[in-house]
């Protein structure tokens, strides 16, 4: 079935795409098995060349390949050119830092001399959401590319103008600078036929980026041949707000980390728990901000909230919201979609959530915040805790020794004290319990496609040593 990519602020078809033949997919295999082996070869200075190279090229066509991004999933086009500034950041970073992070590392031993190695894997699949499309695929291409891998992407099928894009300007700046051809390729295909890719000998790893199901069938594709898988999942962060924190400055940065990318972020806050004693206040200033925020079209630079990215996506947020009203949250403001062509909702703040709602257990990946309220400082880290996921999180208070040890308590991948949860090329990234396992980015994500070698060097002699410990 042909692979569509619709507009979603006006539901519009921007083009379509047929899927590639078995015999493609078999040959794109090929074409990057046999660029792994002449890329590992090559030294850091030369992948550092490259990178570099796909970062002038990234910053050249700024404004075409955000506008991709946005007509493909409609997030406002500020929000799009600062993504491809991003990616421009992490190929610099790892231009710059990938020699170090991977330099042999001493490890005494029985030896006068043993060391650690970080040498390269092979050919790694990275399957990534729609979200973010250029910045979740420069997150694996980056530290990929300079760890000496090379990388198929399956991206999602709503974005497969901007997978498309992602390959031309990695491979043309391949080519200006030398570099084999076929380091990083799009396969178009659905996610029915990961698991076949996965399976392929050619393949040596795989990372997703998704949501907890896709999870599962890609961590038991790669269980059943034994092959490493980094998972990067769904989340329901808590944005912790105690009767000690700037009220107004939280209101404001609650906005942000709920609304950006019209809410269809991992690491979105979506449960706002406030202590008691300062709740109204500031449910008050957080609703009356959200409702202040400007929905519309994404290519008008003074929209600051677009469309949902597909007009099922829309429906199942609805649906949520719609579940959690009945059994007794209030709308304070929003709670329903707009009218129109486009895949609109307006931003809806929630308050009275408790843990049995949907919007409290599942994810919502829109822009639908749920406020809970807590009965004090422990309450509100037992009610964090409530959730299969563990992605990021907030607290804010004017005590950040208080908001360090409440920090130690949650249990997420990431914690931010008087800020919002976000990425950031310097930092690992990356979950505990559903939202997965493994790092992104820093020395972390690197390390995560290597192989990790022993290299153990014995005195030159004519018998081997006789070993006086168990192997
Ligand atoms: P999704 O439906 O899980 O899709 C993600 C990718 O997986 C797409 O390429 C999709 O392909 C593919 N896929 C879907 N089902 C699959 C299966 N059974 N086997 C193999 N591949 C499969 O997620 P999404 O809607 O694109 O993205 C939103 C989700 O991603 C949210 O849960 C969000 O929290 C999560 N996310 C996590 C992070 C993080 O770093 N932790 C970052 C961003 C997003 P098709 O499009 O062809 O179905």
């Amino acid at each position: 079935m042909a692979i569509q990519s619709i507009n979603p602020a006006n539901g519009e078809v921007i083009e379509t795409f047929e899927p590639f033949t078995e015999e493609r997919i078999d040959q794109t295999l090929a074409r990057a098995s046999a660029a792994f082996r002449q890329w590992r070869g090559a030294s850091f200075a030369e992948r550092a060349t490259l990178m570099r190279a796909i970062a002038s090229a990234l910053r050249a066509q700024r404004a075409e390949l955000a506008r991709h991004i946005t007509e493909e999933m409609g997030k406002p086009i500020g929000e799009a050119e600062a993504e491809v500034d991003k990616c421009v950041w992490n190929c610099e970073y790892y231009a710059e830092n990938a020699e170090s992070f991977l330099a042999n590392e001493a490890a005494p031993s029985t030896s006068p001399r043993s060391y650690v190695a970080f040498r390269p894997l092979g050919v790694v699949l990275a399957v990534m959401p729609w979200n973010y499309p250029l910045w979740q695929v420069f997150r694996f291409v980056a530290p990929g590319l300079m760890a000496g891998n090379t990388g198929v992407l399956k991206h999602a099928s709503n974005v497969t103008r901007c997978a498309l894009e992602i390959e031309r300007v990695i491979s043309e700046a391949a080519a200006s600078v030398g570099a084999p051809a076929h380091l990083f390729q799009t396969i178009i295909t659905p996610g029915s036929k990961v698991e076949r890719i996965i399976k392929d000998p050619r393949i040596a790893a795989v990372t997703l980026t998704g949501s907890d199901p896709a999870g599962v069938s890609v961590a038991t594709a790669a269980g059943s041949v034994l092959k490493k898988c980094v998972l990067e999942l769904g989340g329901s962060d808590a944005f912790i707000v105690l009767e000690d924190a700037d009220l107004d400055a939280a209101a404001q940065m609650a906005v942000r980390a709920r609304f950006q990318n019209t809410g269809q972020s991992c690491i979105a806050a979506k449960r706002f728990i406030v202590v008691e004693s300062v709740a109204d206040e500031f449910e008050r200033k957080f609703a009356e901000a959200a409702a202040a925020l400007k929905v519309g079209d994404p290519m008008d630079r003074s929209t600051q909230v677009g469309p949902m990215a597909r007009a099922d996506l829309r429906d199942d947020l609805e649906r949520q919201v719609r579940a959690s009203v009945a059994a007794g949250a209030k709308v304070l403001t929003g709670g329903e979609p707009l009218p129109g062509p486009g895949a609109f909702y307006a931003p809806t703040v929630l308050s009275n959530v408790t843990p049995e709602m949907r919007v409290f257990r599942e994810e919502t990946f829109g822009p639908a915040a749920a406020a809970i309220r807590a009965r004090d400082e422990a309450h509100a880290i037992e009610l964090a805790n409530d959730s299969d996921f563990g992605l990021g999180g907030a607290v804010w208070t004017s005590d950040t020794s208080r908001g360090e040890r409440i920090a130690a308590n949650v249990e997420s991948g990431a914690m931010f004290i008087n800020g919002m949860t976000a990425s950031d090329p310097r930092l690992p990234f990356g979950g505990v319990k559903r939202s997965g396992y493994g790092r992104e980015l820093s020395s972390y994500g690197i390390r995560e496609f290597v192989n990790i070698q022993t290299v153990w060097i014995g005195p030159v002699v004519s018998a081997p040593p006789v070993s006086t410990s168990a192997e």
